[in-house]
């Protein structure tokens, strides 16, 4: 029987993998791994008959431990227990656990060289080719599983590389899209954290809102398919019905279309390479009525900017920007600081950073500049901090 296992189980990804597994007596729940949310893993370790259940924070061990006694689920604690999770044998992973603590245990579901479904964008971004090399090191395939990426991904399926002139990413613009620019100052995390179309958690919301999101996109999909900075575009796509486009030097352009519901690209990674029957609403177009298209505005959305430069300096600056993005992020969410400070605070950050340019050889040292880059990122937030 094929194992699964699948991290960060308690969240808005790996909620809608695990309704998908429970469609699927063939596959086998070899791990869970959550968070704090304790109840809801126990919840999720007995519907799915888990074999092991993992909280990331020593201190939920207990509860958690009693939450399954009797049950004969075996029940770890601590992140170095969802890291160990990692080498438990499956034949297919979900790397659903947000920000860069899904690092590591994406790089230890990869020694099982299997199939690792990769939703953690954080991964990409801040360990890009340190990543893909322990894919190939291990034989692992790695399926994107954001939906952008699935949908580049389907639409390159049997498609030479070297025959892709540009791949565009849709947006759509988040919940403040419609504000006068002068009004985002004042946004609070409520406002930011609504989204239009995706029914997500709330720090990707909000990143939604900033265009961080789809910075940390652009960048992912500039490493995972090894596009030039210039190769990668985005779109302002307000229905959310086209996820991405792929233009190819014949002039063709192929779309990706669907309903928005991550139930699909996580179901293609679950079944591929193949296609099977998924939940998911149908796309009706004549019902959709219209597509619409527009230009991002660089000013409105800085962090589209921020990623360009980004992917011009390579080395370390992805890893340095996701995480000065988090803590800005965090900053935000305490409202110490405001929405537009974000982008100011990492671009702080990326311009002091010593070293940006220098490729982290491990992920030890991809680990030692995320905790650099967090500290400095700090600092300058804290200095915002009350000015906004
Ligand atoms: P979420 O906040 O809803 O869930 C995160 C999961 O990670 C939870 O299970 C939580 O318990 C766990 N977690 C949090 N901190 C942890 C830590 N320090 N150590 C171990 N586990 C921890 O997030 P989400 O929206 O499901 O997103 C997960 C990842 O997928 C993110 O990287 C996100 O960018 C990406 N993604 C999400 C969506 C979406 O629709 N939600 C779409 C594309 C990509
Ligand atoms: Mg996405």
């Amino acid at each position: 029987m094929r194992r699964v296992a699948v991290f960060g189980s308690t969240g808005s990804v790996g909620v809608s993998t695990l309704d998908l597994l429970a469609r699927r007596p063939d596959l086998r729940v070899a791990v869970l791994t959550g968070g704090r949310n304790v109840a809801l893993l126990a919840r999720q370790a007995v519907l799915h008959g888990a074999e092991l259940a993992v909280t990331a924070h020593e201190e939920c061990y207990r509860p958690l431990k009693e939450a399954l006694a009797g049950t004969g689920i075996a029940v770890a604690g601590g992140p170095a227990a969802v890291v160990e999770a990692g080498y438990v044998p499956a034949d297919w992973a979900m790397s659903a656990i947000v920000g860069a603590a899904g690092l590591a245990p994406g790089f230890a579901a990869l020694s099982q060289g299997k199939v690792l479904a990769l939703a953690n964008k954080e991964s990409l971004v801040t360990a890009g080719p340190l990543l893909l090399a322990e894919a190939r090191a291990q034989g692992a395939t790695i399926l994107p599983v954001d939906s952008e990426h699935s949908a580049v991904f389907q639409a390159l399926r049997h498609e030479d590389m070297a025959a892709v002139e540009t791949v565009t990413l849709t947006a759509s613009g988040g919940g403040l899209r419609d504000w006068p620019i002068e009004r985002l100052a004042h946004a609070t995390p409520d406002e930011a954290g609504r989204h239009p179309n995706w029914d997500m958690g709330q720090r990707i919301t909000i990143d939604s809102a900033s265009m961080f999101n789809k910075a940390m996109e652009v960048i992912e999909a500039h490493e995972f398919f090894g596009l030039a900075p210039e190769q990668v575009a985005v779109l302002i796509h307000p229905q959310s019905l086209v996820h991405a486009l792929v233009a190819f030097r014949d002039g063709a352009v192929m779309a990706h279309l669907g309903a928005p519901d991550m139930r699909h690209p996580i179901g293609f990674a679950l079944n591929w390479p193949h296609r099977a029957d998924l939940p998911v609403a149908r796309l009706d177009l004549a019902r959709a009525g219209r597509l619409d298209f527009s230009q991002p505005d660089l000013v409105r959305y800085p962090a589209l900017a921020l990623a360009q430069q980004v992917m011009r300096t390579g080395g370390a600056a992805g890893c340095v920007f996701n995480a000065a993005k988090e803590i800005a992020l965090d900053h935000f969410i305490a409202r110490n600081i405001g929405f537009l400070d974000m982008a100011a605070v990492v671009e702080s950050v990326l311009e002091r950073f010593d070293g940006l340019s220098r490729a982290p050889q491990s992920l030890a040292e991809v680990l030692a500049i995320d905790a650099e880059a967090r500290a400095q990122a700090n600092r300058v937030a804290q200095a915002r901090a009350g000015k906004h």
